[in-house]
């Protein structure tokens, strides 16, 4: 765990560095143990194309909860392909029928936070259990509780949270993605800017934020894995 004077002095030092300069520290820093988590999306590419061009062994953990949409899927694969990725999926220790045996239909639509919990927040503490950092493409101008994080966070519990696109906005990444001919999600075109599990993703409409689409039934912004994990723990293991 980095010291707080420690902690401070880099993100002093990486809020106005290059994704690119902050992935490389990362690698050069914490290599093995060093990870990213995408869930392949449009916005991901950026992030993911950078990776490989400067630390293309890092693994890119993406958690298959057995909802996505089957774009999602060939998607991941086809990036994986092209940019020469070390893609690690994983999937829940729960499957689909013990989930329905356990907590009956649609929990998703029920209790959406425990259902991120299980199939996202757990996994990925499982699998990051003894790595010291994760890297997360998120972005200050995605949501609220975005606007507040920093390049690197260190939560209670879990790994070290390393941002390096913390600083970029929905036109960088636009920009990024036409300057390099990159492809997008196959779903973006018909309106699904920002892409989670099938049953919890609509596309967005003119004139909404691009995360818009994302629980649009409940007031629910976040999936938990930028949330902090221990917090995540204590909500739903009483
Ligand atoms: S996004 Fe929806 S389906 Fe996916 S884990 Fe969360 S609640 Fe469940």
């Amino acid at each position: 765990m980095l010291d707080i004077a420690v902690l401070n002095e880099l993100n002093e030092r990486f809020e106005h560095a290059s994704a690119e300069e902050i992935l490389q520290w990362a690698w050069e820093t914490f290599a093995p143990d060093v990870a990213t988590s995408s869930s392949f999306q449009t916005q991901s590419v950026p992030l993911l194309h950078i990776i490989s061009r400067v630390c293309p062994q890092m693994p890119i953990i993406f958690i298959d909860t057995g909802f996505h949409f089957p774009e999602t899927l060939a998607f991941r694969d086809k990036l994986q392909a092209q940019f020469k990725l070390n893609v690690l999926t994983v999937r829940p220790t729960v499957t689909q029928s013990e989930l329905l045996a356990q907590y009956g239909e649609a929990l998703y639509r029920r209790d959406p936070d425990l259902c991120c919990y299980i199939n996202k927040v757990q996994p990925m503490q499982w699998i990051t259990a003894r790595m010291k950092v994760l890297v997360a493409g998120v972005r200050r101008d995605q949501t609220a509780n975005r606007q507040a994080m920093s390049v690197l966070h260190q939560p209670l519990k879990g790994p070290l949270q390393i941002h390096p696109m913390l600083n970029w906005t929905k036109a960088d990444v636009q920009a990024y993605r036409q300057a390099h001919n990159l492809p997008a999600h196959p779903l973006y075109a018909r309106g699904y800017v920002s892409v989670g599990c099938a049953p919890c993703t609509r596309p967005v409409f003119l004139g909404e934020d691009e995360r818009a689409g994302r629980w649009a039934d409940s007031d629910k912004k976040e999936c938990g894995l930028h949330l902090d994990w221990s917090e995540e723990e204590k909500k739903h293991e009483q």
